[in-house]
């Protein structure tokens, strides 16, 4: 807007003021007319992209109909890459991913994907999504070092007990523990030459008023090991049916708002139930100044595979808020059926003369792979669509037994 007043008084030197003066009242009115249309044509663009993508995900469970998506195409760019993804080994498990920064204005999401993540112990995958707030550092914190803290402590569990299985319950909370600790120290034991962090510039040494959800799950050809800490959720599609494998900490929890009452907290509403009227979950990574209120203790559930497994979703609250279980699970069952169905990896080895190099990949593994890519990207999609204000990311585990 300025700039059309300056230009248009620059034209006319000698009657700049005046011609400033109605140019700008003439432009507001323009303005105002060109912002209502242009909230109305983004109105109907938002109407017809939800109801394209509802419609798509229709479309794929009735024809099995194949969606071509772009994958630069789930949403405004990421400041930074979604994380540091390792590539897939010959063995590795399907999933793909979608981190987007939405109409936020900072990208605070943080996804972390390690197949084969225990040293000794094939076929064990780790998956993270962590959903910042504040700033992202206590998130990218968690991206960086979660894994290494569970495969450390599982070492250690299997080390000092004469069972096969450690106890994973332990190893999970002394892993949120120990990242808990490190976003805590996270100010002091830093390295001098790294840029400034966003929270540092806008508040110094107030590096503990930030925190992330954390929520993690391990998956085994045997089990599937979730720990959960704060409001990012973890699903799993069984027979068709979605199972929730955490529940949400929200402070009025009726559990949670007891735990936070017992402590000596307050729960109060102020834009929905907050901890002291700040922090909109109760559990988290860091927030050191709502401690013990907002603890990082998880909750962890085991649960053992099924025949009739269909996928995990791990994802930030960017999604459940406008997408249910049961939406996110029916559009991950039916990219799977338009992709068909995955073939085992031993078959797909074969196919490849059993070779082992990055080069020899099954097509059908790649085909699984964009299956998970595809659904992860389009549940972003479909939030966005259905007007999600938050950074959205979704991990997508293909759990078909390959037959
Ligand atoms: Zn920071």
């Amino acid at each position: 807007m300025a700039e059309i007043c300056c230009q248009e008084a620059k034209s006319t030197p000698a009657t700049a003021a005046a011609v400033a003066t109605v140019s700008a009242s003439a432009a507001a009115a323009v303005a105002s007319s060109v912002m209502d249309r242009r909230r109305r044509r983004l109105e109907m663009r938002r109407f017809r992209l939800a109801t394209d993508l509802e419609e798509s995900a229709a479309e794929y469970a009735r024809a099995g109909k194949r969606q071509r998506l772009s994958r630069t195409g789930s949403g405004p760019p990421c400041p930074r890459a979604p994380g540091p993804v390792p590539q897939r080994p010959d063995f590795g498990p399907r999933y793909g991913f979608s981190s987007v920064c939405g109409r936020r204005r900072e990208m605070e999401d943080a996804v972390s994907v390690r197949p084969n993540f225990l040293p000794g112990s094939a076929e064990s995958h780790f998956f993270g999504v962590f959903d910042g707030h504040g700033c992202s550092h206590v998130a990218t914190t968690c991206q960086d070092s979660m894994h290494e803290a569970v495969a450390d402590e599982h070492s250690k569990a299997a080390g000092s007990s004469s069972e096969e299985v450690p106890a994973w319950k332990g190893v999970m909370e002394r892993s949120f523990a120990r990242l808990d600790e490190k976003a805590r120290n996270w100010a002091t034991n830093r390295s001098g030459e790294e840029p400034k962090c966003r929270c540092e510039q806008q508040m110094p040494s107030r590096c503990d008023h930030v925190g992330s959800t954390a929520v993690v799950a391990v998956v085994s050809p045997t089990q599937l090991v979730v720990g959960n800490a704060g409001d990012s959720r973890a699903v799993l599609s069984r027979a068709g049916v979605p199972i929730e494998l955490s529940v949400d900490h929200k402070p009025d929890r009726p559990d949670e708002l007891e735990r936070i009452q017992a402590a000596g907290g307050r729960v109060i509403y102020w834009d929905g139930a907050r901890v002291l009227g700040v922090l909109a979950m109760s559990r988290a990574i860091g927030d050191g100044y709502l401690k013990p209120f907002v603890t990082a203790e998880p909750e962890v559930t085991v649960t053992e595979r099924a025949d009739d497994d269909e996928c995990l979703i791990l994802a930030s609250d960017g999604l459940w808020d406008v997408v249910t279980n049961e939406m996110a699970c029916g559009v991950v069952r039916a990219c799977f059926r338009s992709n068909g169905p995955p073939e085992p990896f031993a078959e797909a080895e074969a196919g490849n003369d059993g070779a082992s190099s990055s080069s020899g990949k099954g097509v059908s593994k790649a085909e699984s792979d964009k299956a998970c890519s595809d659904a992860a990207m389009l549940l972003a999609k479909l939030a966005l669509a259905r007007r999600s204000s938050d950074n959205v990311s979704v991990v997508v585990v293909d759990l078909r037994r390959g037959s």
